[in-house]
């Protein structure tokens, strides 16, 4: 029996999520202070952090703001445009970048910013997505890597020492409660809940070609760097609610543009577009944890009394899960094509990775799948 919240949909087998005596989920717990925060207060303190650290002869930019081209980029840097500031877009080229995903960027700079993008080799980085798949089951482990030391590395090759982060993703998703309480960003913090999942950058080197020169922009800048320029992040959305919904329509309004149709795994056209992997970044997720993307856009529209519960529970069943044959239209042969995997050797790896525990299996153990290949969630409906 998996448990899920009685009030959003998310299982306990969520990392870092736990369940109180009432059946209510620690997420649900997070999302219920923000009525008790003082957010005139916290706009104040945002507003008293970012005159701080204004660049004071208007020779410099004002802020990093790390953006993806997505939803809540556009927020972040129109917010700091509303603010007068002068920020430097950083851009860590996504794993596998799809073409609404280069426009969107396109129209990122179009709101009157600079941008930067660094891309890492992108042959070591297939082979890096391959190791990290067969390794840890997670193909976009390099991607939560530079997504957090690219940004980083600029602040200190820019010599600008205030990064304005978006979400705590800490904070929406429940985990422990001191972190959620966080409004800056660490290496600690990358370190413990980056999503790295045990394997470190420096593992990397000797495996499959990979040296360490390859490595300079997966690699965290020193202490030293980092106190000679005074780097310091904050997170957004420690100042301000949040809402990934909220972001999309207001990113929309100034040009941002969505799928033309649900994307697949997911509930929604508004996120998740820029990178073609993602399809099976999250279907490991399911494949470990017995929930996927459609169960965190589920969970978030149920605490903001956007979506019923009960029809959550029927949404999640509808798309939570289902094998990626397709991401934003482009089927999975053609995405695994750049990392040298076929679809059965795909499958090989996504049957070493899945939970057993989480999945109905016939009597000799084996998973069932249907005759779409996708796996049945035990008690799927979810109580
Ligand atoms: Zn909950």
């Amino acid at each position: 029996m998996i448990r899920f919240c009685r009030r959003c949909v998310m299982p306990e087998t969520k990392p870092d999520l736990f369940i109180d005596l009432a059946g209510i989920c620690s997420a649900c717990r997070n999302f219920e202070s923000r009525d008790t925060v003082d957010w005139d207060g916290r706009k104040a303190d945002l507003l008293r952090v970012l005159a701080r650290y204004r660049a004071t002869d208007g020779r410099n930019y004002d802020c990093i703001v790390p953006v993806s081209g997505g939803k809540d980029s556009h927020f972040q840097v129109l917010r700091m445009l509303e603010l007068g500031l002068h920020p430097l877009c950083v851009t860590a080229t996504t794993d596998h970048l799809s073409p609404v995903g280069r426009r969107n960027l396109d129209n990122l700079q179009r709101l009157g910013v600079d941008h930067v993008e660094v891309t890492t080799n992108p042959r070591v980085r297939r082979r890096i997505n391959r190791l990290a798949l067969t390794q840890v089951g997670d193909i976009s482990w390099p991607e939560h890597v530079t997504i957090f030391t690219i940004p980083v590395r600029m602040a200190v090759q820019f010599n600008v020492p205030l990064i304005v982060w978006g979400e705590n993703p800490q904070n929406e998703y429940g985990g422990p409660g001191a972190a959620a309480g966080d409004n800056v960003l660490t290496r600690r913090w990358l370190e413990e809940f980056g999503g790295l999942l045990g394997l470190r950058v420096s593992d990397l080197a000797g495996q499959d070609g990979i040296e360490p020169r390859h490595l300079v922009q997966y690699t965290y800048p020193t202490d030293e760097e980092l106190r000679r320029v005074g780097v310091t992040g904050i997170f957004l959305g420690y100042y301000m609610p949040w809402d990934g919904y909220g972001n999309a329509l207001y990113a929309q309004a100034h040009g941002f543009e969505t799928h033309p149709t649900t994307v697949e795994g997911s509930l929604v056209p508004y996120e998740n577009l820029d990178n073609l992997q993602t399809g099976i970044h999250d279907y490991f997720k399911f494949l470990k944890y017995g929930f996927g993307r459609a169960t965190d856009l589920a969970c978030m529209h149920v605490r903001r009394g956007r979506l019923s519960r009960e029809d959550a529970v029927r949404l999640v069943q509808m798309h939570d899960g289902k094998f990626p044959w397709t991401y934003l239209g482009t089927s999975l042969e053609e995405i695994l094509k750049p990392l040298a995997l076929t679809v059965d050797e795909f499958v090989r790896v996504c049957d070493r990775f899945t939970n057993k525990k989480l999945f109905v299996c016939d009597a000799r153990g084996t998973l069932v799948k249907d005759r779409t290949g996708s796996l049945a969630r035990i008690n799927d409906d979810n109580p």
